[in-house]
């Protein structure tokens, strides 16, 4: 069985995506809002267990539309223009302490955590 986000991808990891696959939360097009709305949207990420990954392979394949990792397209914007060309995406975002502290606070918030 596959599974499909709301960004028409089927992958393994998709099946734990809180926006989308075994535990479909949001309406598919829920995480394709433009500009301000998607703050908002980006709430789903925040208990979402594959956040990381999302976002690492949201940059990888240069996605410019949408939220993907909890992060607005203004945000991935930023972080790209910061990033050296070729840049590994994968080791920057592990390496990234404000954005680990960041995405942990989220967490707490979202799931009630300390
Ligand atoms: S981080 Fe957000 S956009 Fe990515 S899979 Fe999780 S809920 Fe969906």
């Amino acid at each position: 069985m596959t599974t499909t986000t709301p960004h028409g991808e089927v992958e393994s990891w998709t099946a734990a995506a809180a926006c989308g696959g075994a535990r479909r939360s949001v309406d598919p097009d829920a995480m394709f809002v433009r500009g301000a709305a998607q703050r908002d949207a980006r709430q789903v990420c925040f208990a979402c267990v594959v956040r990381t990954t999302c976002l690492v392979e949201a940059l990888e394949a240069g996605m410019e539309f949408g939220v993907w990792g909890g992060l607005t397209e203004r945000e991935r914007r930023a972080m790209v223009r910061a990033a050296p060309i070729g840049v590994d995406w994968r080791a920057r975002v592990a390496a990234d302490t404000a954005l680990a502290a960041r995405f942990e606070e989220e967490w707490a918030s979202a799931t009630g955590t300390d």
